[in-house]
């Protein structure tokens, strides 16, 4: 792969760049699991339980279409959309403030999403895991 800072070829399984020695995060491994555990890896430290929180508003074209589609019956797929993108967001979040904490992985994710009224159109997804440090297991 490429070096996003130096541009410079980089073995594929690098976690820093060997010329610039910045930090090449998007190969970087990183687990999310809603389950206690990850089969095949083990858990070496637990850092802590870790929160994001996204509150959302939907634009007001969303707001209509949501209406019209309540209104029609059936899912509501400007509302799905939009509870997706703040699902994605409090998902990367949440893998933010666990690297900051130094873990590789998070464990036990659960997702909240409320809605503070249609009317409203805010909605709030929060997400919590326990950050943890996860190792193969068989490795020394
Ligand atoms: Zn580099």
């Amino acid at each position: 792969m490429i070096c996003p800072n130096c541009k410079s070829e980089v073995a594929e399984d690098a976690r820093f760049c060997p010329r610039c020695g910045s930090p090449l995060l998007e190969k970087e491994m990183f687990l999310m699991s809603t389950t206690p555990t990850i089969p095949g890896y083990r858990i070496s430290r637990v850092l802590g339980v870790i929160t994001a929180i996204t509150p959302r508003t939907r634009g007001v074209l969303g707001k209509f279409i949501a209406s019209w589609q309540t209104m029609l019956g059936g899912e509501v797929t400007a509302f799905t959309k939009e509870l997706e993108k703040a699902r994605k967001e409090a998902m990367e979040r949440l893998k933010e403030r666990a690297r900051s904490l130094g873990a590789n992985a998070i464990v036990g994710v659960d997702f909240e999403t409320s809605d503070l009224g249609i009317g409203a159109g805010v909605v709030v997804v929060s997400a919590t895991g326990t950050a943890v440090l996860v190792e193969p297991e068989g490795a020394l």
